[in-house]
């Protein structure tokens, strides 16, 4: 067998090798789609001795499945963590997560811009059934999370950049905050993709990303994961997967593993593009303004460079104009399709305030106008045209 610890050197032998063991499936050079709910043993003392973390004992499929276990080495390999989980959607990661390390009065920080099911899943579900509390910042300084964090503080959640605003947080400074406090600390890394950011390396426990984005990276998945460094929590998210149930099925899995393989090149040109229409936009005389991380007027460009290596496809501009006029814009692309999520090979466009209040937009930190793109694998040059095309109509 090959010796698996060589591939740990670079995340493209990662996403091309590394949890792959050829010589347990006919050395097919592509893992198979392991369909099924259950492993048989020999005796029944086999079947109550089997170790559920060890890597060649399978049991039941809502517990572990050799094809989803490749894809957590994967995961874990390329987030510098020692374990990674793999669920049903990104959803399903960050609830168990959030219901793993909180308990009954809790009280969570959290970044006003974090996902908003997310945030939806912490005012409702968690304040009516938990009695925990939620205290949001807006996070792009370290000190407010040492203001809002108090004794009964068990969670921090961040997503740097965050997926409308694209606002950073200071990962390792609010990670220096949490272990004073003994508050864990979770990531929506899902923008940068662990290509681009390993917030574990930076402090950071839980570090959580939808599959459904960049790493499926083809707009037919749903999935999520969670990494980890620390054993005993990564046993904990264990237990709580088996129970809550929520492992992603093999077919998603397997389709992850194979988006995995070209997810360097893929982001590398996400970006590309992404630069692209930035500058374009930022220089264009119906746009007001433009939040993307990889621009120098980025007010947080300096902590951009210091704990990202690199920025992917979606950004958001905020028009010359009204929410209406925004539609309007929305309506006459033709290559940037109406439509949520991000990270596949399609541009979409959608405009997550339209339907928020003045008070919502506020603490959101941005107007009803703003638009927000994910530039596609089109290609710069068509994607500028079609977005030059419909802006002429302000
Ligand atoms: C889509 C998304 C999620 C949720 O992932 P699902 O796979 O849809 O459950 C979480 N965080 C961010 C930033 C997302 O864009």
């Amino acid at each position: 067998m090959t010796d698996q610890s060589e591939y740990l050197k670079s995340d493209k032998l990662v996403t091309a090798h590394y949890g792959e063991e050829y010589e347990h499936y006919y050395n097919a050079v592509v893992p198979p789609i392991f369909m099924n709910s259950l492993n048989v043993f020999e005796t029944i003392d086999d079947y109550y001795d089997s170790d559920k973390t060890d890597k060649h004992t399978y049991c039941y499929g809502r517990v572990q499945n050799p094809t989803v276990r490749i894809l957590e080495d994967k995961a874990a390999a390329l987030e510098h963590g020692t374990g990674a989980l793999a669920f049903a959607s990104g959803m399903a990661a960050a609830t168990t997560a959030v219901l793993t390390v909180c308990k009954t009065k809790s009280h969570v920080v959290c970044i006003r811009n974090a996902y908003g099911p997310l945030k939806t899943f912490l005012n409702e579900y968690c304040r009516e059934h938990l009695d925990m509390s939620v205290t949001y910042v807006k996070g792009d300084e370290p000190e407010e999370f040492e203001n809002a964090v108090t004794d009964q503080t068990d969670l921090i959640i961040l997503e740097s950049p965050s997926s409308v605003v694209l606002s950073l947080q200071d990962i390792q400074a609010v990670s220096g905050t949490a272990r004073k406090h003994h508050a864990y600390v979770y990531i929506d890394n899902s923008f940068c993709t662990p290509i681009y950011q390993k917030p574990l390396e930076l402090g950071a426990d839980i570090v959580m990303h939808t599959t459904s984005k960049y790493m499926g990276g083809h707009s037919d998945i749903i999935g999520g994961v969670l990494a980890v460094k620390d054993e005993e929590l990564m046993a904990r998210l264990r237990q709580q997967r088996e129970l809550f149930g929520g492992i992603i099925g093999p077919m998603e899995a397997w389709l992850i593993i194979r988006g995995l393989r070209t997810m360097e090149v893929r982001v590398e040109r996400h970006q590309a593009t992404a630069m692209d229409i930035a500058a374009f936009l930022e220089n264009h005389s119906k746009v007001r303004k433009v939040y993307y991380p990889g621009l120098l007027s980025h007010p947080q460009y300096e902590l951009m460079k210091r704990q990202q290596s690199g920025n992917t496809g979606l950004l958001s501009f905020e028009i010359e104009g009204s929410a209406e006029q925004a539609k309007e814009v929305a309506k006459r692309l033709k290559l940037f399709k109406i439509g949520v999520s991000w990270g596949g090979f399609e541009s979409l466009v959608c405009m997550p305030h339209a339907r928020q209040d003045e008070e919502a937009c506020r603490f959101l930190g941005a107007d009803q106008n703003v638009l927000r793109i994910h530039c596609g694998l089109e290609g710069a040059d068509v994607l500028k045209a079609d977005l030059e095309n419909a802006l002429a109509c302000l």
